[in-house]
């Protein structure tokens, strides 16, 4: 067992101070007490310290995607976004081609955990979309919604991108509603009427994938996706905080009506991590810019973003408390997977974090141990 000390500790409340963490690869206590000289103490130096950044959109990161299937680009990945604060992710499948998707999935079920942020299962991102919100998902692989495609992997998979105006979705999504009531339905890729989107959330989706990106805009007398989900006080929704994908006036306007249905994602590509240069994401060329990703006719083509620059945007463009800021990478999203993780507190796994005001990141902790590059 060892103990941090002397961190500004942030729960789902509030932020303690003089306070001790015990952990081994769980957190066994947080206490005032003074620490028995057997236990190895770690002086956090007056940082903050939250539990590990959980992101359930990301797609790549150090030049490798989810989409290469191969299990050296999944650790590839786990292992370059730890350092960013990162300890757990949905590994985010793109519209490719059925063989593509299924190699994928495969080498997600097959995947041994070694090192790096640890792997939560899927968030599959079509190919059950909408071709006219494609954004930057190739329109030659969508299809309509296929049980038969996912079934194999039904025991990784924990959320679907959804457009529930497609031909098939209403009978999918009831029947994934009714017999796999654990994964997430998101509406996204969709043109779907206001309607239409309040109607599949009686039918079971309940979260929206990048609100306001690949979805009709709101407008005043058709206030389509965008409306019935911010009118709702049942559907969250998350966004891409990079203050490119929205503009930064809405964090305050979109966190006033959502609160706690409100998340943070990257929908990070291969490029994230990396500097500018020519990437790739779906099988098609990607052109990365100051802090910009795009297809080569100028459509966003997911991030480079980093959930702890996500972190730093959403705060300082809005009046939101710490405690309520990390929620929305930590216990909000673990809340929605229905999972025992994104919390300080007794039990929970010693997934932690510590970094200072800038939100720049100084170690992190998965299962207890600290990351070190390449190994635990
Ligand atoms: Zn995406």
């Amino acid at each position: 067992m060892r103990a941090i000390v002397n961190a500004k500790i942030i729960t789902e409340r509030e932020i303690l101070e003089g306070y001790n963490i015990l952990f081994d690869s769980k957190i066994v206590e947080i206490s005032r007490d003074t620490i028995s000289k057997e236990i190895e103490q770690i002086d956090a130096k007056g940082l903050y310290l939250s539990a590990g950044f959980i992101d359930i959109h990301i797609h790549g990161s150090n030049g490798f995607d989810v989409m290469d299937a191969t299990s050296e680009a999944l650790e590839a990945i786990a292992n370059s976004i730890v350092e960013t604060g990162t300890t757990s992710f949905l590994a985010t499948t793109m519209t490719m081609s059925r063989e593509d998707i299924t190699t994928a999935l495969d080498t997600i079920h097959n995947f041994k955990y070694r090192s790096g942020a640890k792997i939560l299962g899927v968030h599959l991102e079509g190919p059950f979309i909408n071709p006219i919100k494609k954004g930057a998902q190739n329109d030659s692989y969508i299809q309509k919604p296929n049980f038969e495609l996912i079934q194999p992997y039904i025991d990784i998979i924990k959320m679907i991108t959804i457009a529930p105006e497609i031909e098939g979705a209403k009978e999918f999504i009831e029947y994934l509603q009714n017999h796999y009531p654990q994964i997430i339905l998101s509406i996204g890729h969709s043109n779907a009427s206001y309607a239409k989107s309040k109607e599949s959330f009686s039918w079971g989706v309940s979260h929206a994938t990048h609100l306001f990106n690949a979805m009709n805009p709101l407008h005043h007398r058709e206030v389509g996706v965008v409306g019935a989900v911010v009118e709702s006080d049942k559907v969250s929704c998350d966004i891409i905080a990079d203050l490119v994908h929205i503009h930064p006036s809405l964090f305050s306007i979109l966190y006033r009506l959502k609160r706690d249905n409100l998340l943070l994602i990257t929908d990070a590509m291969r490029a994230g991590c990396l500097s500018n240069g020519v990437s790739e994401i779906g099988g098609q060329k990607v052109i990365v810019e100051s802090g910009e990703a795009r297809l080569e006719d100028g459509t966003l083509a997911g991030s480079v973003l980093k959930l702890n620059e996500a972190l730093k945007n959403f705060y300082n463009h809005t009046d939101i408390s710490l405690p309520n800021l990390i929620a929305m990478v930590t216990s909000l999203p673990a809340k929605k997977l229905g999972l025992k993780i994104g919390r300080v507190a007794e039990g929970y796994p010693a997934d932690l974090v510590l970094f200072n005001k800038e939100f720049e990141i100084d170690s992190v902790y998965i299962d207890g141990n600290i990351f070190k590059k390449g190994k635990r």
